[in-house]
């Protein structure tokens, strides 16, 4: 396995209330020349969480930081009109902790990270390194 330092929290980065999952990025990512969908695990709006990419295969999700880090994304972070926001439902709420609770425990030392941390950009639309640091 890889070593792993940072677990970068995603956003989709699509409109509320659209349900996809990771077969639907994994086709978006591919058709972008993607190996394979970006990120490692996929949170869906009913909070079940899918897995993408094996955790021992560098991600494609974060320029400067994939080689030592793990990839989540929650889908949604987009308002009706294209406009970042926080979309999480209560369920993605509740699966996004349980996820990194169980990586931080198997990584233990990664700091969780929100993308936006490392770019100009509003991903994953609210501050996840605040939101986690007591996991
Ligand atoms: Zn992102």
């Amino acid at each position: 396995m890889r070593k792993i330092t940072e677990i970068i929290v995603h956003c989709t980065a699509t409109r509320e209330r659209l349900d996809i999952g990771a077969a639907e990025i994994d086709r978006y990512h591919r058709q972008r020349g993607f190996d394979s969908i970006g990120y490692h695990y996929v949170v869906r709006l009913d909070g079940s969480i899918e897995k993408g990419r094996d955790e021992s295969a560098v991600g494609a999700h974060c320029l400067s930081h994939n080689v030592c880090s793990i990839g989540v994304a929650y889908v949604g972070g987009l308002d009706a009109d294209g406009k970042p926001k926080d979309t999480r439902t209560p369920a993605q709420k509740r699966s996004l902790s349980a996820l990194l609770t169980e990586l931080r425990r198997r990584y233990p030392g990664a700091k969780i990270h929100g993308h936006r941390d490392f770019a100009a950009k509003a991903c994953p639309c609210f501050d996840a390194t605040k939101e986690y640091v007591a996991l």
